[in-house]
């Protein structure tokens, strides 16, 4: 048994009955679960630059000792290995870290001692985030920062996919957050989670977060505007805005973003937290990105509704975005065309450009095939699941959704989970219908 920090002890406090997520069940067998998280960073006087700690508790579910954990810099994605690399670590403790691999997107931690299955350990290092000049979910446009990906999450066992810029490479297991971010008291700092308090020193504020029951945190800071609300379902909803957008805009992008909640709550679900922070900027080259109770969105609302119905699928129903992309994508694109309408496109798809073009590929595919990607995962996806519904009836889908959400909410799910949601609510045989969409491979 190792120290756990006092903090620590009350983020687990928070959510007692629920500190090992119920679906770490559906989680893969062999990694260590990261339990809880502790973050302490503080921030230059541009939130571009972030200098702390991080420490996090893993937990072996077994069944064999493990004697290394594998961390995730996805920060360093884009620019890899450079000379000051945009995320750092080091002064490790519990474990001792080699160099850096795939890019410098992987470093593996040698524990200090073997754990054994059922106990549980802590990792701690010493964490610089350096926010690069990019308009990009992690980057900084003017004096806006956006740290998506920027906080090191473990790896699930030995899977090392590289980083893709034209989608994701991500997959993290449930746990909870505690961050405390030191900033200017100009910044706001939207994050995923929620504030528990904040202390003025100075012409600085220490802002304290919780985020139980998410798999990874995200947080901009910057000068933002804000508007706030709440669902009708009773979800606070805070809504931050860069100078280049309006208030009247940011309040039509918040009505996106709650008449998403609300369907989602409805068709699939509960939301299962009391928050949703939504940043609207303006992004070159990616539309909006997703992170738990956390979107970033371009003020529209087709990103604002895809990215918001990615908190069930993805954020809730976690899966391989390397692996397995159409899962939480084609899944989110459902869900924004059952609100905004269906494209009259998929009155002709499936659009097959290649022969390796499948819904089922992986990122390794449409990485190397970047025009693909959308018509493919967003475009045949989401018609796929339409088209699904004349076959088995809406209301079919939306019973097995039902059933797809509530067996792997925190969880990791599998294709082949989803397609068996499907087959076994319905006596037709899907089988046909899988191939016809190219939709087979676990
Ligand atoms: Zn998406």
């Amino acid at each position: 048994m190792t120290v756990v920090l006092h903090a620590m002890s009350a983020l687990l406090l928070l959510a007692p009955a629920t500190a090992v997520p119920p679906g770490a069940a559906t989680d893969p067998a062999g990694a260590l679960r990261p339990v809880a998280y502790e973050v302490k960073l503080s921030s230059d006087a541009t939130g571009a630059r972030w200098d702390g700690r991080e420490r996090i508790i893993l937990r072996n579910p077994g069944p064999a000792p493990v004697d290394a954990v594998w961390l995730r810099l996805w920060g360093n994605g884009v620019d890899g290995c450079a000379a000051t690399p945009d995320v750092s670590v080091s002064a490790f403790e519990g474990g001792t870290a080699d160099a850096p691999e795939v890019g410098c997107t992987a470093v593996r931690v040698r524990l200090n001692r073997s754990l054994k299955p059922g106990r549980t350990t802590d990792v701690a290092f010493a964490l610089t985030i350096r926010v690069p000049e990019r308009a990009d979910r992690f980057g900084r446009v003017g004096a806006y920062n956006f740290l998506g990906n920027a906080l090191p999450v473990p790896a699930i066992g030995d899977d090392l996919p590289p980083y893709v810029s034209n989608g994701e490479s991500f997959q993290s297991l449930t746990s909870s957050f505690l961050v405390s971010l030191d900033h200017p008291a100009a910044m706001a700092v939207p994050a995923t989670g929620t504030v528990l308090g904040e202390t003025r020193h100075g012409g600085r504020v220490t802002t304290r977060i919780a985020a139980p029951l998410v798999r990874d945190f995200a947080w901009a800071a910057g000068p933002f505007g804000s508007v706030g609300g709440r669902t009708t379902t009773g979800v606070r909803l805070r809504t931050w805005y860069t100078d280049g957008v309006t208030p009247d805009t940011a309040r039509a992008v918040q009505a996106d973003v709650a008449r998403t909640l609300e369907f989602g709550a409805r068709e699939y679900g509960p939301y299962p937290y009391p928050e949703m922070d939504t940043v609207i900027g303006g992004f070159d080259g990616f539309q909006g990105m997703e992170y738990p109770n956390f979107v970033l969105t371009e003020p529209s609302s087709l990103p604002a509704v895809h990215e918001t119905a990615h908190q069930w699928w993805y954020a809730l129903v976690g899966n391989d975005e390397y692996r397995h992309p159409w899962l939480d994508e084609a899944l989110a694109q459902y869900t924004t065309d059952k609100l905004l309408g269906t494209p009259d496109y998929c009155a002709q798809a499936p659009f097959w450009f290649d022969p390796g073009m499948r819904i089922d590929a992986g990122m390794d595919y449409y990485a190397t095939h970047p025009d693909f990607y959308a018509p493919g995962i967003y475009g045949d996806g989401a018609c796929m699941f339409l088209a699904l519904e004349t076959l088995i009836g809406p209301d079919t889908v939306r019973t097995a959704l039902q059933h797809y959400l509530s067996a792997n909410r925190f969880g990791i799910a599998e294709p082949s989970t989803l397609r068996a949601a499907f087959q076994a609510v319905t006596p037709i045989d899907l089988t046909p219908f899988w191939d016809q969409w190219r939709n087979t491979a676990d």
